[in-house]
């Protein structure tokens, strides 16, 4: 059922649903259990946190957003290149905490079993031992804050954020129960999962000589700790997620997708600003192509498809409220190519 919302929302990305989905579940089912399960033994379930694997834009915060929203319980984002050790100018680690606290409205039952997605992970891996004789105030310091709160801590919290009130008094937040999504683009692992798979496969998969050249699809789906390990995230950070979803990039027939088919695809957003308007509005095929074409240009994956879009409507959606008598407006190539007007159908109002 978790999975089946996903699709609702998230076009593809068929591996990192399923693995997430799961992961979920089994969170919850151990937050909510009974705590009599927990008498019967000694077996403790341990909190298993995920880390997303793949290029930018191709749904990874959505992914953890719509899990927040289908299970509702609060979500909150964050960005761990914001993030310094506590000391430095900078997001202490526990800004993370106090954006999910918001999100629950400062309910801190609530807040305890949200779910947090901190992005660009990748950005703070550990810098080559050499670069730098001073502290490295972004890089391996904030995976050792990090671990913590992953693990499972009480952390003191300044319920404003911050540290401009320093009178403020601290909220405790246990987090435990939080389930932690972390993500990446880990840029440039490729080569690292590469030469692990060379190194395994040497006598074995080279026959006649001929060797299957991954593309770095295939190559990110072999993605295992080690490799995450090698690229520059400590090794008790990655024992802490221990659930790997890697996402592919997004290809034409994805995109275009994306444009029409999730709950709250770009085209029907505008289809329903139009409708408000009384016209409907309508893409040509060739104008659909267009736009896939030109985000995958921008290499942003399905991030640029909403602007593109937005620029080829500006200037009709300016004329829009003085259009009178129209019913329809199809965008065909032309418009988005060469800034043409588009095509208008007058309604039979107007003579009658
Ligand atoms: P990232 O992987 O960098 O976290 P996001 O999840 O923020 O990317 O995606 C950026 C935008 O692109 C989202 O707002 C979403 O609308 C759209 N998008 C990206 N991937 C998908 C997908 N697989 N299905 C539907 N929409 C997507």
């Amino acid at each position: 059922q978790i999975k089946k919302s996903l699709d609702e929302h998230v076009i593809g990305q068929e591996y990192a649903k399923k693995v997430l989905s799961v992961a979920v579940y089994n969170h919850y089912k151990r937050v909510n259990a009974d705590p009599s399960y927990f008498e019967l033994d000694d077996v403790e379930i341990e909190k298993s946190n995920i880390l997303m694997v793949g290029p930018t834009g191709v749904g990874k915060t959505l992914i953890a957003q719509t899990l927040a929203k289908i299970l509702d319980v609060p979500f909150a984002i964050a960005d761990a290149t914001t993030l310094t050790e506590a000391g430095y100018v900078g997001d202490d680690v526990e800004t993370v905490l106090v954006r999910l606290l918001q999100a629950a409205d400062y309910n801190l039952e609530k807040a305890q079993k949200g779910i947090v997605y901190i992005d660009e992970i990748d950005k703070i891996s550990r810098k080559s031992e050499s670069t730098s004789i001073t502290r490295d105030v972004s890089g391996e310091g904030v995976q050792q804050a990090l671990l913590k709160i992953l693990e499972g801590t009480v952390a003191g919290v300044p319920p404003r954020g911050g540290r401009k009130h320093p009178e403020q008094s601290l909220i405790n937040v246990n987090t435990k129960n939080i389930l932690f999504i972390v993500g990446g683009a880990f840029d440039g692992i490729e080569p690292i999962i590469a030469s692990r798979l060379n190194q395994n496969t040497i006598g074995f998969g080279a026959e006649n000589g001929k060797k299957h050249i991954l593309d770095s699809d295939e190559l990110s789906r072999n993605v295992l700790p080690e490799d995450i390990l090698r690229y520059g995230l400590i090794p008790e950070l990655i024992g802490r997620l221990p659930m790997i979803a890697s996402l592919h990039s997004l290809d034409a027939s994805a995109l275009k997708k994306i444009l029409r088919e999730p709950k709250n695809a770009i085209l029907k957003q505008f289809k329903k600003l139009f409708m408000m308007e009384g016209i409907e509005l309508e893409f040509e095929e060739a104008a659909l192509d267009y736009v896939v074409n030109e985000a995958i240009a921008r290499k942003t994956g399905a991030r640029a498809l909403r602007s593109i879009v937005e620029n080829i409507l500006l200037n009709i959606m300016y004329d829009l409220p003085n259009k009178k008598n129209v019913d329809k407006c199809l965008i065909t190539l032309d418009v988005c190519k060469k800034g043409k007007d588009p095509v208008f159908v007058e309604s039979d109002r107007k003579s009658a």
